[in-house]
């Protein structure tokens, strides 16, 4: 049968539309299931072998400019689901075993999806190390197994489409040069080298744990929560100051019809504020259950990102340009988001706070840590995906490249846990170069305080018109006529 191309962008719609409501109505605990096998199964033509060859011909005929964007979206799109579907079964036994598994460490069991939390809350160094070794032999036992054969399959399918290898797959899925990105990012540990250990140990020791070089990874959920910045960071005054910040740029979240801001406290509802997109711009969710700290306003800003993102993409954009593209995009926005919230400047005029300055220098030492360690995934996932990958080694090269790069023994336990699909990891990375871009540009235009001056919404939101038309070096070289730079990133810190 011939491959009909208008049917299979329809297609493609109505199943994005149907997951991303699925997963709205899940996590918002509307529902307790999450039943997402019935919608590939619905869908499962989308995913065959036979769509995806078939998509990639047109992809690699097509000439450039918007018809090749298009195509290029969709063959990443049935590539994803692919693999998806031939690993759906290893994905559900994982999450039901998250979901279902505990861990004991010596003191009573309790849920395995728990532990961070608990080591985030827990005051007792010993006690969190119980924990992660606790956790880390029920991964390695229970989990790690199937979440190796879950990627011995997808290197497979690379190679069955002829891809030398899951790398060179991403590559051109991407359309990004994943090795030079790595160049960059190396570039970037080398740039924060002298600047790290002195910005982490002063923030380490102001939240009473041990400095670098005695610090564990068990410690690092602890750091992250900073409990003793709760009291500037009230769960009262997060959607409000959120709203206030919104309308301080021109935009009145309660009259965006098509943004659906989901506060109200069910049983089930995520912890964690997320965003779900079932139609662009149509359909927005941005779903909170407030708890207040650092952590929780840094999440809402950053969703909030993506749904003014989506909520101010052009509604006449192509399907591809509005749901799928270049996520560096998306991500470069909430980003910036997020940072609004430790910003000093917002800071005082939002909370009222009389020195920002910990709050400031905690984010610093946070996004330090983050931005290192996914330069070193990176690394290390270019290992692990690559043609002549030995996954025997790969806990080791895990260990190694993580514990240089953060300075905290990293065990090896995770080395597939921690792996985001599809080198997902690039996007933050491009995003977090990308974001600094938007920000002193908004800064040169409208001042230090651009985030409280309409000029700057209405600024912004002619760069979120474009959806995801173009990827983020496209966007940046259309906008500001610049490249991304990873030494302005380095800088920034
Ligand atoms: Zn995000």
């Amino acid at each position: 049968m011939a491959f009909d191309l208008e049917s299979y962008r329809e297609r493609a719609e109505g199943f994005g539309e149907e997951l991303s409501r699925e997963y709205y109505r899940h996590l918002a605990g509307h529902k307790p299931d999450l039943e997402i096998e019935r919608i590939y199964d619905s869908y499962a033509e989308l995913f065959s072998r036979e769509s995806v060859a078939a998509l990639r011909e047109l992809a690699a005929s097509s000439q450039d400019g918007d018809e090749g964007r298009r195509l290029a979206y969709l063959l990443h799109f049935g590539f994803d689901g692919l693999v998806g579907l031939e690993t759906r079964a290893e994905a559900a036994e994982l999450a039901g075993l998250e979901a279902s598994l505990e861990v004991d460490a010596g003191d009573g069991p309790m849920p395995y999806r728990a532990v961070v939390i608990e080591q985030a809350n827990e005051a007792d160094a010993e006690r969190r190390k119980a924990l992660e070794e606790a956790r880390n032999a029920v991964l390695e036992e229970r989990l790690t197994p199937i979440y190796r054969r879950a990627i011995e399959r997808a290197h497979e399918i690379c190679g069955e489409l002829g891809w030398p290898s899951y790398v060179d797959a991403y590559e051109d899925l991407r359309g990004v040069d994943l090795r030079a990105l790595r160049d960059q990012t190396g570039q970037f540990l080398d740039d924060t080298e002298q600047s790290y250990g002195p910005v982490v140990d002063a923030e380490l020791e102001r939240a009473g744990l041990p400095a670098l070089g005695e610090l564990r990874r068990s410690d690092l959920p602890r750091f992250f929560r900073a409990e003793e910045l709760d009291g500037m960071f009230p769960a009262e005054r997060l959607i409000e100051s959120f709203e206030a910040t919104l309308s301080g740029l021109g935009i009145d979240l309660t009259r965006q019809a098509n943004v659906h801001l989901d506060t109200e406290a069910r049983p089930t509802k995520s912890p964690r504020a997320f965003c779900s997109t079932p139609r662009v711009p149509d359909e927005i969710y941005l779903v909170i259950a407030p708890h207040g700290g650092r952590d929780d306003y840094g999440a809402l800003f950053h969703e909030g990102g993506h749904t003014e993102h989506y909520a101010n993409t052009s509604e006449g954009l192509e399907f591809e340009f509005r749901q799928l593209g270049d996520n560096s995009v998306t991500e470069s926005f909430a980003f910036l988001m997020e940072l609004i919230a430790s910003d000093p400047n917002w800071l005082e005029e939002k909370l009222g706070i009389a020195d920002p300055g910990p709050a400031v220098e905690h984010t610093r030492a946070f996004r330090l840590v983050m931005m290192r360690r996914y330069a070193a995934k990176l690394a290390y996932e270019l290992e692990l995906h690559g043609a002549s990958a030995d996954l025997e080694a790969m806990p080791a090269r895990y260990e190694d490249h993580l514990s240089r790069a953060v300075r905290v023994p990293w065990p090896g336990a995770s080395w597939l846990a921690d792996v985001d699909d599809g080198f997902y990891a690039a996007c933050y990375l491009r995003a977090w170069a990308l974001e600094t871009h938007w920000r002193s540009a908004l800064r040169e235009r409208f001042g230090e305080r651009w985030f409280s001056t309409p000029e700057a919404g209405e600024w912004l939101r002619g760069l979120w018109r474009h959806g995801q038309r173009l990827n983020a070096d496209e966007l940046l070289a259309e906008t500001l006529g610049q490249e991304l730079d990873f030494t302005r990133l380095a800088r920034t810190l």
